[in-house]
């Protein structure tokens, strides 16, 4: 073999490896699944077959220990992986760049004038001209190693100084650049901080004077020369371009340390005043203005960004093109200019995401492959005998919609949502029995241990006399009994299998796993589930959530479920009282307690922390315990559950509640998702303009859950608590519907979803509030898109940038 045919071979090698190195960094490290692997297996394989590619004895060395590492990368928590994942790109792009300079130096003639047009948006960032060895470094920490990455480095936020005014129209808190000439300057050193000077001018337009501050902190500005250098920039009479915040002070208005532009000529061509400025997140020491500059170098290359609009669709949808999105998106002229380009970025990864749903549902229509057995007996019916509820309306019409996905041969994807308290849980048990009819498995994911033991005390209670068997794995069970579980399992021994995150772990296999039912489902992420649904083919899935999300938001996130609703509560229900009540009225609050509790009825008081915290001016759980058992409610049972308590000792508090042998539940949030106590019919929490939205209705969920009257009260020490929007949301409201549409308006889909949940970056669910529109249009032209080009046969780059782009299985199978 040739040098430079192996050179090749290990470009070959390189270049998957990056690519999957991307994704999981994208992917927020959790240890993405890949067309067949996960993440860490593949890299551990791939570093460690490295006999053929003739790499010299340092690199075999730094990749075997690489390989080793990933193989405990399970192991690792999320910044040892992301530190490990650096280290490989380094070493990968190292290696590569040694094979480029090489062959660089053969054809070294043809290329020597030629500089710029040798890169494209994959070179590596240090062939940008003056990119040194220490700044590339700091780039790689951000993840960026390529030009491309850079140009994907968007802003943290903007300033915008494109208001400009006249000195004496400045009002104080306000962001402004001004034009004005420097009457006097003077600059000296702080007497009180030995690393600091101070900079002051004053500046005059033909309305009025105001004065300029400037900080310089560090050695090098204490020297003559810095000052004197200074003073022959900043003569009297030159001219000045000031952009940024104008502050009240003793003195009067001043800028406080704004960007000071001198201006040469007497146009208004400024650098960086009078401009919208972009800020970007960047580790210390990586200056902004700097940053700047090199982005201005590489956005020449953001027009060879794949386009996958053709022009008609864009002018369709009113969007500018990828490449003026991408230069926009950093350097906007104008505040439109930023709202078009954030609109385009948007645009693109609902549309990729909706392509992505499209391309999922066709491949699994096309392969109907759900498994069809011989039914083994009535076990539903039975059930619901047993039960003793009727269901309400609702809950038939859901289970009809389930009976009819699971008699057919496609599985089942569906979403069920239904609002705390709205029976849930039972549905999820007649869908498990209808595929345990099957002689298949099923597993019930949830998302805290106390959930589980909730979960698996009911199903056994219901199912045993059934002769369905139950198990119950979490990460506390005991060695010896998950050995059992997992043998079982394996063996076809056991039928429904509940659980916490134990049960993805590689080891627990099922037999025949017919369908996977989540709880609480907003609690997982996106890959999290797909894990749970590998382990069997083409299984049923249903993932049930109380925190219901608007239509549109759920098509751009879960477009690839079908949507079921339980629209109902229970009959018999009153609808909870809830009350937003100063601390200072806590005495009567305990008083209506103790009437509660003396007629027979249970009481949660629910707190923000364990501990009592010296950082956090909060009440804890421990000191409310005991106030209240000592002090307040000495004569009635006072219980204290919260995360720190192992397995055991929160199922015996749990289950004294239960019995009604505790009164009054001082806990965490702990209790938030699913504990089913009907006895329980008032709740206090504490400091509760501390929590979310959709969490309050979610811990008032836990009264009114009998026919009795149930009161929540929100307690806040909060001043203004009185008129906290959040909190009066929740007073005037119990329908979970509305509370997460406001949820949604007040903190944004971000703040809510995450990118665990979603899949989408960050960037889009912040812009979302601003461009929901956007959904139903990326939905829309995705529908058009796929259906007149299935294969995507004549939407070249679309298809290469998902293929690129993709942990999908589903796509992989599907496009290539
Ligand atoms: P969630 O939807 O919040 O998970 P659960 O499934 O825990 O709600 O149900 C809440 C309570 O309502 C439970 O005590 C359950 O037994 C009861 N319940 C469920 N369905 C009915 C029904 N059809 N009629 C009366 N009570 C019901
Ligand atoms: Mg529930």
């Amino acid at each position: 073999m040739t040098s430079s045919d192996n050179n090749k071979f290990i470009k070959d090698w390189i270049r998957p490896l990056q690519k999957s190195l991307t994704i999981e960094t994208e992917n927020k490290y959790i240890n993405t699944l890949g067309i067949k692997k996960y993440f860490n297996d593949y890299l551990h394989e791939s570093l460690t077959r490295l006999d053929n590619l003739n790499l010299s004895d340092e690199y075999l060395r730094i990749f075997s220990e690489f390989s080793r590492k990933y193989n405990e990368y399970n192991k690792l928590d999320v910044n040892q992986r992301k530190r490990l994942i650096i280290d490989t790109r380094k070493s990968l792009y190292k290696l590569g760049r040694s094979l480029e300079i090489e062959s660089n130096n053969i054809s070294h003639v043809v290329l020597l004038n030629k500089t710029d047009s040798r890169l494209s948006l994959d070179s590596d960032i240090s062939l940008i001209k003056n990119v040194g060895k220490v700044y590339k470094n700091k780039l790689n920490e951000l993840g960026i190693f390529n030009i491309k990455d850079l140009i994907n480095y968007f802003p943290r936020t903007y300033l915008d100084y494109t208001n400009r005014v006249k000195i004496i129209n400045l009002r104080p808190d306000n962001l402004y650049t001004c034009i004005a000439n420097i009457k006097r300057f003077y600059i000296h050193k702080s007497t009180k901080n030995s690393n600091l000077s101070i900079m002051n001018f004053v500046v005059s337009d033909e309305t009025s004077s105001i004065k300029v501050t400037k900080f310089f902190f560090g050695r090098r500005f204490r020297s003559y020369s810095f000052f004197a250098s200074q003073k022959s920039l900043y003569t009297p009479g030159t001219k000045l371009a000031i952009s940024g915040k104008v502050k009240s002070t003793d003195y009067g208005k001043t800028f406080v340390d704004p960007q000071i532009e001198i201006l040469k000529d007497n146009n208004d061509n400024f650098n960086f005043s009078g401009k919208i400025l972009p800020l970007y997140s960047l580790a210390e020491a990586l200056p902004n203005m700097s940053f700047i500059k090199l982005m201005k170098k590489v956005l020449i290359y953001a027009k060879q960004y794949p386009e996958i609009l053709n022009q008609k669709q864009r002018d369709s949808l009113s969007l500018m093109s990828k490449g003026e999105s991408l230069i926009n998106i950093h350097l906007p002229s104008t505040q439109q200019a930023l709202i078009d380009s954030k609109k385009r970025l948007v645009f693109d990864e609902l549309f990729l995401l909706q392509i992505k749903f499209l391309l999922r549902k066709k491949k699994i229509n096309k392969n109907l492959i759900a498994k069809q057995l011989p039914q083994k007996k009535s076990l539903l019916k039975e059930f619901l005998n047993t039960f003793p509820f009727k269901l309400t309306k609702s809950q038939v019409n859901v289970l009809d919609e389930i009976k009819n996905d699971l008699s057919n041969p496609t599985p089942m994807a569906r979403l069920l949502q239904g609002d705390v308290g709205s029976g849930k849980t039972i549905i999820a048990m007649a869908s498990l029995l209808i595929v345990v009819e099957k002689n298949l498995q099923g597993a019930l994911m949830v998302p805290t241990e106390v959930l589980a033991e909730q979960h698996y005390k009911n199903l056994l209670k219901y199912l045993n006399p059934l002769l369905v068997s139950v198990e119950l794995l979490t990460g506390n069970t005991p060695q010896k009994k998950r050995k059992e579980i997992i043998s079982n399992l394996k063996n076809g021994l056991i039928d429904i299998l509940v659980g916490t995150h134990a049960i993805f772990e590689d080891k627990v296999i099922f037999s025949s796993l017919g369908m996977v039912v989540i709880d609480e489902q907003h609690r997982f992420g996106v890959n999290q589930r797909n894990r749970l649904l590998n382990k069997g083919d083409n299984t049923n899935l249903l993932s049930m959530t109380a925190t219901p999300i608007p239509r549109t938001l759920a098509l751009s996130i879960y477009g690839d479920l079908d949507v079921s609703q339980i629209t109902e509560l229970p009959p018999g229900r009153v609808p909870i009282t809830t009350k937003i009540v100063s601390e200072d009225d806590l005495n009567s609050l305990f008083k209506i307690i103790d009437d509660q509790v003396t007629s027979g009825r249970q009481a949660y008081v629910i707190l923000p922390l364990i501990e009592d915290s010296e950082k956090m001016n909060l009440s804890s759980a421990k000191k409310t315990f005991e106030y209240l058992s000592e002090e307040v409610f000495y004569d009635k049972k006072v219980g204290l559950l919260h995360g720190k308590l192992n397995t055991q000792e929160k199922n015996e508090v749990i289950n004294s509640f239960l019995k009604n042998e505790i009164n009054i539940l001082v806990s965490t949030t702990v209790i938030e998702v699913g504990i089913d106590v009907p006895n329980a019919t008032i709740m206090i929490i504490y400091n509760s303009e501390r929590f979310g939205l959709s969490q309050l209705h979610q811990l008032r969920g836990r009264v009114g859950r009998g026919s009795t009257k149930s009161f929540c009260y929100l307690l806040t020490s909060d001043k203004n608590g009185l008129e906290n929007k959040r909190l009066c949301v929740l007073q005037k409201s119990n329908d979970g519907f509305y509370i997460a549409e406001k949820d949604l308006e007040l903190r944004g889909p971000g703040q809510i979803l995450g990118y665990r949940q979603s899949g989408l970056p960050d960037f889009v669910l912040e812009n979302l509030p601003n461009n929901k529109f956007l959904i139903e249009k990326a939905r829309e032209e995705a529908i058009e898109v796929v259906s007149n080009d299935p294969d995507l046969k004549s939407n070249i780059v679309l298809r290469n940038m998902l293929i690129d782009n993709s942990d999908n299985k589903f796509i992989h199978d599907f496009l290539n």
